[in-house]
């Protein structure tokens, strides 16, 4: 197991590239298919890290995550112009995670050797299925070819580390063929994989499709077995469940998303970006048009609210239960040891918690219910 290694205690600095190819069938991320309002919104984005880089302290960065949207649509030069920012500005950790979210269609070797150059040390390739006519029902912009075309390009990279995305419970999808995408996946030898089940969220097409029962997706018995099917392909095939939702090599844990869950303070920059500082949390307007004037004319382009006491332990049992590491109990405090000991006794004896070390964490049978078991710990709210 990956032990405490990959834990990380220091600050984390997210850009939001709110841009796309394509509007992909189940997203409902901010991001615009037009590129109309790309340069005020990068000029923006280098004046808005500019104005808040004080909010971290001095503290050296350990990560920089380029997310959207699709920051490989952007130009090197674009990329190297946040990157040379934030260097300037932020002293940044020897081991620093530099990754860049990118869409395989936009991968060639002299993109990745330009990535390379101005920092880039891992990418997360957005593959979500190997078969085409499901990559045509997503709306992707990139074939299954391109994927694996991709993939080589990357592992051959010369990367520190790289990750692909792929999706199961999609429509009509039997295990079957969740296997076989596994398979295909393993055969890469890719060092980490993120694997999300499909979730319908309002104002998609996917969930236009849903409502109009022009679809349907697989039962929660399905969705339940495709993912102990994950967990089992991936044990066997030596990649850690760090997350529920992410498997990695020893070394290969993803050092920024792993800071999220551990409740770690972080920087967002960029239409729609969130930003935690431990006490509070902000939210930037998902609208590019506003967010830029907004930050332009230094009026409010955020909003932000102060945490209480219990919605921030809340937090940290809903994304520390997910975790290998649990969610150390002593600093969540007495009132949270009372209020629970009923409802930890009984999933104790359901086998779905145990306690290790002062840390309560899932079980393997508690991993299916990961959501429900943390919202019967929520301390409520005042
Ligand atoms: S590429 Fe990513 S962010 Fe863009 S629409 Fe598709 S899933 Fe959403």
């Amino acid at each position: 197991m990956g032990g405490n290694r990959d834990l990380c205690p220091v600050p984390g600095l997210y850009f939001h590239i709110p841009f796309c190819h394509k509007a992909c069938t189940y997203c409902d991320f901010h991001f615009s298919t037009s590129l109309r309002t790309k340069e005020p919104v990068l000029a923006a984005m280098r004046k808005e890290l500019t104005t808040r880089i004080g909010e971290l302290q001095g503290h050296a960065l350990a990560s920089i995550y380029f997310g959207g949207g699709t920051p490989s649509l952007l130009s090197p030069q674009e990329l190297g112009g946040l990157m040379n920012d934030a260097r300037l500005l932020s002293p940044l950790a020897l081991d620093a995670e530099i990754t860049l979210e990118a869409n395989p269609d936009d991968i060639t070797s002299e993109k990745l050797a330009a990535w390379r150059s101005i920092g880039i040390t891992r990418v997360s390739l957005g593959i979500q299925s190997f078969r085409e006519e499901r990559l045509r029902w997503m709306n992707r912009s990139h074939t299954a070819t391109q994927s694996h075309r991709a993939i080589e390009l990357v592992a051959n990279a010369g990367l520190r580390s790289w990750t692909i995305d792929l999706i199961y419970g999609l429509p009509g999808m039997a295990l079957a063929e969740w296997d076989e995408q596994l398979s295909i996946a393993l055969g890469h030898g890719m060092p980490h994989l993120s694997a999300y089940c499909l979730t319908v969220e309002k104002r998609t097409a996917l969930h236009k499709q849903v409502s109009t029962g022009r679809i349907s997706l697989p039962n929660d018995g399905q969705q339940a077995e495709q993912f102990q099917h994950l967990i089992q392909r991936m044990e066997q095939a030596g990649l850690v469940q760090y997350e529920i939702s992410n498997f990695g090599r020893e070394g290969h844990f993803a050092k920024h998303n792993t800071s999220y869950w551990q409740g770690v303070p972080y920087l967002g920059i960029g239409p729609s970006a969130h930003s935690f500082n431990g006490v509070q949390r902000r939210w930037n307007v998902a609208n590019n048009v506003r967010y830029a004037d907004g930050v332009e004319q230094g009026t409010m382009y955020w909003e932000e609210e102060t945490l209480t006491e219990n919605q921030r332990i809340n937090e940290r049992v809903l994304t520390g239960l997910r975790t290998l590491w649990g969610v150390e109990l002593a600093p969540l405090g007495e009132a949270f040891r009372k209020a629970n000991q009923a409802v930890i006794q009984r999933y104790l004896a359901l086998d779905e918690l145990e306690v290790r070390d002062g840390r309560l964490l899932l079980t393997q049978k508690g991993k299916n219910f990961a959501d429900r078991i943390a919202s019967d710990l929520f301390m409520p709210a005042p």
